[in-house]
């Protein structure tokens, strides 16, 4: 049985915990390999160690840093295959899903390998008499990552790309459901040529998150995650005078408007809905059919849903793989009860799916409730599973309303052909990424990821520019270079421009 440990200063760390946690194969519902738990002791050496690589690595050239970022994505380039499947196993997803993920983390390396490009900073000539202004970013020191299980590699390189191509060290604390990705990106970074101690993983639970919120030598924090927990991060690194931004969970919305494609809109709502098994902070989770469009929607989406091959993610016929623990299975198979207990009516029961030849696995079959209204706990919660739900309103107003009135604002999109439909839902959804006839609007790696409400807490968005602006901090230079015969205009008043 693998036993995963540590990775810190450029080699396998196994420190002082005597606590593993086991790593399950979801398909077949055994444990399949264990990872080391840290202690708060870890977490300080890997601290230590980040910080002494930051002595060097945040002088080092952009162009040099710049430079390992190539090297490192061609590695991802060439280990594809390796993480795909290494994900699939932990996670179960389908390999084909698995290599989506790796695909879109990798953009942000390319995002970073332009990094020289994305550090010029401002000039002014001459604000005053003789003098000139100019601002430049640097790095904020140590950093740390604490991720979900959900993208094993892709939310983890929705940062660390970007935190160390701007010359921070990095502590990443990944799920420790899904430990195996990051154990071979630590490795592939040294391969790259990055120096020891820049990237360093640290496996653990609360108990090594709570050691990083307290530590007074990590700078900054970025966390995706439950919505719970991103708050507690987001208040607790306030707290001890970190930055940080914490995403959190999301309920995401599709309105469907009577004069969409019907079947195109189904067909994107599916996928949208059960890929993955619907454990996507992206997923569509709440479908808002507006006026007459229900009936007829509800119907294809069941049509398009009843046949999905559902199995282990390594089945090539695959598409839709087994939810990521028994627990997940047991609360997602419990929320489809309390909806059609609360009056939703459930056009497709994906509740007593067995796999055959994988009993044992975590398989939770797509899963259709209609007539879902705002006080069910299957709309009021984030699910994580794939359970579709259709609330039924009259208008677009409504929908808009609707939307609003959830506390989450992850994600949302709008199926119309109507152009003007379109720019009213953007403007007046209060929500940070929308799709225009695009089910999962996750934005490119140039630009940046972000919900609003609470799915995000801080300033910042991650990746792209604004992941360039949360590792950085500014400095604004004023410069004089006074000829030497130069006569002097000090005086005590405040100075202004001349
Ligand atoms: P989670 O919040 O349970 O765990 C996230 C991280 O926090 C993990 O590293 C975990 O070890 C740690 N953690 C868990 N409990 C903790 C506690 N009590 N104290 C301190 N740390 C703790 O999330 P998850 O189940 O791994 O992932 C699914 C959640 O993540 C969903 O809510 C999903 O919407 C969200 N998510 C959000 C985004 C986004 O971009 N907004 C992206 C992916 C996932």
């Amino acid at each position: 049985m693998t036993q995963y440990e540590h990775y810190i200063g450029g080699q396998s760390f196994q420190g002082d915990s005597d606590r593993l946690g086991d790593v399950y194969d979801p398909a077949r519902g055994i444990a399949k390999s264990q990872v080391r738990l840290a202690t708060a002791g870890d977490v300080d050496a890997a601290v230590t160690a980040a910080a002494k690589a930051f002595q060097t690595w945040g002088e080092t050239s952009v162009t040099a840093r710049s430079r390992v970022m190539f090297d490192f994505r061609q590695l991802l380039v060439e280990h594809e295959d390796e993480l795909a499947a290494i994900i699939s196993s932990e996670h179960g997803k389908t390999l084909a899903d698995a290599k989506g993920e790796v695909v879109r983390g990798r953009e942000v390396v390319e995002f970073a390998c332009g990094i020289p490009q994305l550090l010029k900073g401002e000039y002014n000539d001459q604000v005053s008499g003789g003098i000139d202004s100019h601002t430049f970013r640097q790095p904020i020191g140590v950093v740390a990552g604490i991720t979900p299980f959900n993208f094993p590699i892709m939310v983890p390189l929705w940062m660390h790309p970007v935190a160390i191509a701007t010359g921070n060290t990095f502590i990443l604390k990944p799920s420790e459901r899904v430990p195996g990705a990051s154990d071979l990106v630590a490795r592939l970074y040294t391969q790259a040529g990055l120096p020891d101690g820049v990237f360093n993983v640290v496996h653990g639970d609360k108990v090594a998150v709570d050691a990083i919120l307290e530590h007074p030598g990590i700078a900054g924090v970025s966390f995706v995650g439950s919505t719970p927990i991103a708050k507690y991060v987001h208040a607790g690194a306030s707290r001890t005078g970190k930055r940080v931004q914490a995403l959190g969970g999301a309920k995401n919305h599709a309105v469907v408007m009577p004069d969409a494609d019907l079947d195109f809109a189904a067909d994107h709502i599916v996928a949208a809905g059960y890929g993955s098994a619907g454990q996507r902070c992206m997923a569509i989770s709440a479908v808002v059919a507006v006026g007459p469009a229900a009936d007829t929607l509800v119907d294809k989406i069941r049509e398009r849903s009843v046949d999905l091959k559902v199995s282990v993610g390594t089945d090539p016929d695959a598409e839709m793989g087994p939810v990521v623990t028994k627990a997940s299975r047991d609360r997602i198979v419990d929320y489809v009860g309390q909806g059609e207990a609360a009056g939703a009516k459930v056009v497709l029961d994906g509740r007593d799916l067995v796999v055959e030849g994988l009993e044992e696995g975590f398989f939770v079959g797509p899963s259709l409730l209609d007539d879902v209204t705002t006080d069910m706990s299957v709309y009021t919660d984030e699910i994580f599973g794939p359970v579709l739900t259709v609330l039924r309103v009259p208008t677009l107003d409504a929908a808009i309303e609707l939307i609003n009135s959830n506390p989450y604002g992850n994600g949302t999109a709008v199926f119309t052909s109507s152009g003007e439909v379109a720019r009213t839902f953007q403007r007046k959804v209060h929500v940070g990424m929308i799709g225009i006839n695009v089910p999962v609007p996750v934005p490119m790696a140039f630009h940046s990821f972000g919900g609003w409400k609470d799915s995000l807490f801080g300033d910042h968005h991650i990746h792209g520019p604004e992941g360039v602006r949360f590792y950085t901090q500014a400095k604004v230079v004023t410069t004089r270079w006074p000829h030497v015969s130069e006569e002097s205009l000090a005086q005590l008043n405040f100075p202004t421009a001349q």
